[in-house]
């Protein structure tokens, strides 16, 4: 198995990211650029090119790839292999799976990039079988891994909760509805949060609302970040505790810039919050040992197990066409 070159792709609101790994999973090479501000056809050339340029910078054709996983920022549609309308782009409909296969000659495996963290998480760090990984990222999200199986749902958007509702009537979300989680614990909506906190309530603070940034809220003791950090400290327990409510996972892994730069922040108001919202018993809350290229590894994993992510399975149980 290790003479298997595979490729893998995240393709985030923020970042595109891809790799060149060999049979173990090993990054042989990476490579990272913006996600383009245009259309879908600028996201499938830029999805397409920076994978070869993964391919170059390892000294490998991309027809020897044998396969290629991408995490892909959602909503997708599966059976046509493409991400439609997702609310942190501008582009409708991006096109992934046939302009990778045609290009690489291979099967490619698409998931939701929350499914690849997933993915990731069971194949590289032992997860298990049952397991839930969320990102705070740009946007919000998560993917399950249920009795060993990655859910997909029937269009590849199963365990999409960062669209659901922590503040019914609250915040608009880019999705168009209202009150999401997503709309108040995304890296780009809490600066937003914070104005409209510090606006409806009288705040001591020596902050600017109008040139606040979630770097700042998340790591300023001012009383207006503290306020704002202990919203969105309930906003990702009620979040959470959903999930856990949902998938009964052994382990919640956390993953997502907003909570990597911020891991105390972030994730101790859940931790000590998240009892008192759980009927069931409290799972640990963890940060990804992945780091930033937790999405990343899960694509590669999801090549390399045709998608679900066990590392004692046969590698192509899991592609289903
Ligand atoms: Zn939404």
């Amino acid at each position: 198995m290790t003479d298997r070159l595979v490729g893998g792709v995240d393709l985030g609101a923020t970042n595109l990211r891809a790799a060149v790994a060999d049979g173990e999973g090993s990054l042989l090479c990476r490579v990272q650029t913006a996600t383009p501000d245009g259309d879908g056809a600028a996201i499938t050339a830029a999805v397409v090119d920076t994978l070869e340029e993964a391919c170059a910078a390892a000294n490998v054709a991309c027809d020897e790839l044998s396969a290629v996983g991408v995490g892909a920022i959602g909503p997708l549609d599966l059976a046509a292999g493409a991400a439609d309308s997702p609310p942190n782009v501008a582009a409708e409909w991006v096109p992934l799976v046939d302009p990778l296969e045609t290009r690489c000659d291979c099967a490619a495996v698409l998931v939701n990039d929350c499914v690849a963290g997933a993915i990731g998480e069971r194949y590289f760090a032992e997860g298990g079988s049952d397991l839930v990984y969320v990102t705070l990222s740009t946007g919000v999200g998560a993917g399950a891994v249920v009795d060993g199986r990655p859910l997909r749902g029937h269009r590849g958007n199963a365990a999409e909760m960062g669209h659901v509702v922590v503040e019914p009537g609250g915040r608009a979300c880019g999705c168009g509805g209202v009150g999401h989680w997503e709309a108040y614990a995304g890296g780009r909506a809490i600066p937003g949060f914070a104005r409209e906190l510090a606006a409806e309530t009288a705040v001591d603070t020596d902050l600017s609302p109008a040139t606040l940034d979630a770097r700042t809220v998340l790591e300023s003791t001012d009383r207006l970040a503290e306020r704002v950090r202990d919203r969105l400290g309930t906003y990702n327990t009620v979040g959470i505790a959903a999930t856990v409510h949902a998938f009964d996972p052994t382990e919640v892994v956390v993953g997502g810039a907003v909570a990597r730069n911020n891991p105390t922040a972030v994730l101790e108001p859940v931790r000590e919050r998240l009892p008192g919202m759980l009927a069931v018993e409290t799972p640990p809350v963890r940060l990804t040992g992945l780091g930033e290229d937790a999405v990343l590894s899960g694509a590669v994993a999801a090549a390399l197990t045709g998608g679900t992510g066990d590392p004692d399975g046969s590698p192509d149980a899991g592609v289903s066409e």
